[in-house]
């Protein structure tokens, strides 16, 4: 599953403390930090729905979601949408 995850990804979800960028500050206030990268890097087919009611409460949900599109974040659940529900939002808004 490691090589799944993005090397930005890997920095959101496993290494929240040591962010010292001033533009990923925001990151510091992800709740999926605080639970761990399974829920939002699932296996293949497997469920993402407890990694979208995190992301429902987070307080940076926009944020990330405009992360995720602007970086072509490829893998996983980010700003509450899966990869599939990024690449239908991309499509529709070009
Ligand atoms: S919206 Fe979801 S993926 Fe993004 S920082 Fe919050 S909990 Fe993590």
């Amino acid at each position: 599953m490691i090589e799944r995850f993005s090397p930005t990804a890997t920095l959101l979800v496993m290494h929240i403390d040591t962010i010292t960028s001033p533009e990923l500050a925001w990151q510091q206030e992800a709740l999926c930090a605080q639970t761990g990268a399974d829920f939002f890097f699932p296996e293949p087919g497997s469920s993402v729905r407890e990694a979208k009611r995190i992301c429902g409460m987070c307080p940076i949900q926009a944020a990330c979601l405009d992360y995720a599109l602007s970086n072509d974040e490829r893998f996983g659940v980010w700003g509450g949408l899966s990869e599939k529900e990024r690449l239908e939002l991309r499509r529709t808004s070009r």
